[in-house]
């Protein structure tokens, strides 16, 4: 029996001992626990750990490296699993969680190819639903690292440019959409020209993204140069980082590309993640997409990312593109859900297309985890805020 009494912290629940995600809440560097957050200043952790988590922030551990998690969680789950407190510890409630660590880069992939076809098939109607770079490379872009936000931040109804039929127009999006995501947060020593089998070890954890979309904008700006101000006014992550040693027995093999990659590309033995995600719409679930659908891996787009010799370096956060299986609850945007607005989403008798003001998406997920038990992911939620008057 553990010392820790919560009903949440039990292998059956998605808190429980074999998860332990970081996070930052008031009293400084967390785990959590089911639905509480033990501090980790105070435990007696070593001279080489605590100075890792003594701040106000995950910066120092991200910086530190696999052997350092490695050793630090092994260190956690001995104490979580001891039968009484250890001296100095202390638990918090999960209120005041900030955005844990400061990103560095920020990099969105485009990795289903459910979500890519959907897509193409929308904004493209009379061409090819895929494009013929899609199966050699992992497409992505480049975000802006100072509008990540923490779940639980509003989203302010941006405004912007987009097409009508009496020429442009500027004002606030009527198209705000989401996109549901798993985010790796980077780690280690900078790096690049990585290979795909040394990018695990560049990665800490992992954490649920919504890529909020004004798509309206999105169309008139996005050619040639991809998306730009239709996705960097927000884009949300959970409070807690999942550390990438909960997911070992989630391993899977992601679908085919159905072509040969170039040898940089290469994997030994690919593996994705098995991760279901949900995603609530004012409280209904509307999509359950499946992230072992995913066609590219983390660490063939870590490779990619630094094929030429960018750097990857500690706070970076690389975003798989928005997830969506084949089937139409699974899709992973309102964009792909309501069929480009023709298909209405039925909420409680409420029909909607995109989001309204005071509308809220809340997306979760899970993993399996060793022994039967669950590894949670935690929520990332946002509710949208009327756009700005002026
Ligand atoms: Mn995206």
């Amino acid at each position: 029996m553990s010392w820790i009494e919560d009903p949440a912290f039990t292998a059956d629940e998605p808190f429980g001992p074999q998860t332990l995600p970081y996070g930052v809440v008031p009293g400084g560097v967390a785990v959590r626990v089911g639905d509480q957050a033990l501090l980790l200043r105070g435990l007696a952790l070593g001279e080489r750990l605590e100075p890792l988590v003594a701040t106000g922030t995950l910066d120092a551990l991200l910086a530190a490296g696999r052997p350092a998690w490695s050793e630090l969680r092994a260190r956690l789950v001995e104490i979580v699993s001891a039968a009484s407190a250890p001296r100095g510890a202390e638990l918090v409630g999960l209120d005041g969680a900030v955005l844990p660590f400061a990103v560095a880069d920020y990099v969105d992939f485009y990795s289903s190819r459910h979500h890519a076809e959907n897509v193409g098939r929308i904004f493209r109607p009379d061409g090819e639903a895929l494009l013929p770079n899609w199966t050699h490379l992992p497409i992505g872009y480049h975000g802006r690292a100072g509008t990540v936000v923490v779940s639980g931040t509003p989203v302010v109804r941006p405004h912007g440019q987009r097409r009508t039929s009496a020429g442009p127009v500027f004002g606030p999006t009527g198209r705000l959409d989401i996109e549901a995501e798993v985010g790796f947060v980077c780690g280690g020593p900078v790096a690049s020209r990585l290979t795909p089998s040394q990018a695990v070890d560049h990665v800490f954890g992992v954490a649920l993204v919504n890529d909020w979309s004004a798509r309206d904008v999105q169309a008139w700006e996005y050619q040639p140069l991809g998306p730009f101000l239709g996705k960097s006014f927000a884009t949300s992550v959970s409070a807690w980082i999942t550390p990438l040693e909960a997911f070992a027995v989630a391993r899977v093999s992601p679908p085919p590309l159905g072509n040969d990659v170039l040898p940089y590309l290469v994997e030994e033995r690919p593996w994705g993640l098995d991760i279901d995600l949900e995603v609530e719409w004012n409280g209904v679930v509307v999509s359950r997409p499946p992230f072992r659908e995913m066609s590219w891996t983390f660490a063939q787009q870590l490779a990619h990312l630094s094929a030429n010799g960018a750097t990857v370096r500690p706070g970076d956060l690389i975003a798989s593109g928005t997830v969506s299986g084949p089937s139409r609850d699974e899709r992973g945007s309102f964009l792909e859900l309501s069929w480009g607005g023709k298909e209405p989403v039925v909420l409680d008798g409420d029909e909607r297309t995109f989001l309204e003001d005071g509308d809220t998406v809340r997306i979760t997920a899970t993993a399996p985890g060793e022994g039967g038990s669950v590894v949670g992911l935690a929520e990332v939620v946002g509710t949208v805020a009327p756009a700005d008057e002026r």
